[in-house]
């Protein structure tokens, strides 16, 4: 029985991830979403493009994605939108 609500709670958890992936990646925005145009990316300060220099500089970049300019230090989401640091 136990098992059972286990895998129930799985199926749950995966149809919302599912649905948040789908979300976040038509709205091109948010955390959950899948950038798949990354070659396309430029730092919205001073433009400069984002593959090259493109490496996690802290976790919430390894996770979410995302990246820091090299030229001007810009922090930027992986849709190419400055985050503002609080
Ligand atoms: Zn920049």
């Amino acid at each position: 029985m136990s098992l059972l609500i286990i895998f129930l709670v799985m199926v749950c958890v995966s149809i919302y991830v599912g649905t948040m992936i789908i979300i976040s990646t038509n709205k091109r925005e948010g955390k959950w979403g899948i950038n798949t145009d990354t070659d396309k990316l430029v730092c919205p300060k001073c433009g400069k493009k984002a593959l090259e220099n493109r490496k996690p500089y802290n976790l919430q970049q390894l996770l979410w994605g995302g990246w820091t300019c090299k030229n001007c230090g810009c922090v930027v989401d992986k849709w190419g939108k400055e985050i503002r640091k609080e």
